[in-house]
């Protein structure tokens, strides 16, 4: 009897979801500075970057509701991993 079993997608997801994580705080941390004291190397890696999470994100997107005011509520779709909005 063996153990062993077939890798699900849902590890591989896990896997997904470590690796856009990674990327998106290394763009946000990128992001801290401000735009007009970035070296042009320093803008090519943060290009590459969105670039990679745009290729590679399994978007995992939720819905969620946000009360601008008190009679008013809009309704935002984004991705868990990516961050990324739909509307
Ligand atoms: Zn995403």
């Amino acid at each position: 009897m063996s153990n062993r079993r077939i890798e699900s997608t849902c590890g591989n997801n896990e896997q997904n979801t470590t690796i856009i994580h990674a990327m998106n705080s290394a763009k946000h941390a990128l992001e801290g500075v401000d735009e007009e004291n970035r070296p042009e190397e320093y803008k090519a890696v943060l290009a590459k970057i969105s670039t990679f999470i745009e290729r590679h994100c399994e978007h995992h997107i939720v819905r969620d509701y946000i009360d601008v005011s008190v009679e008013k509520t809009i309704m935002i779709e984004y991705c868990t991993k990516c961050l990324k909005t739909y509307t």
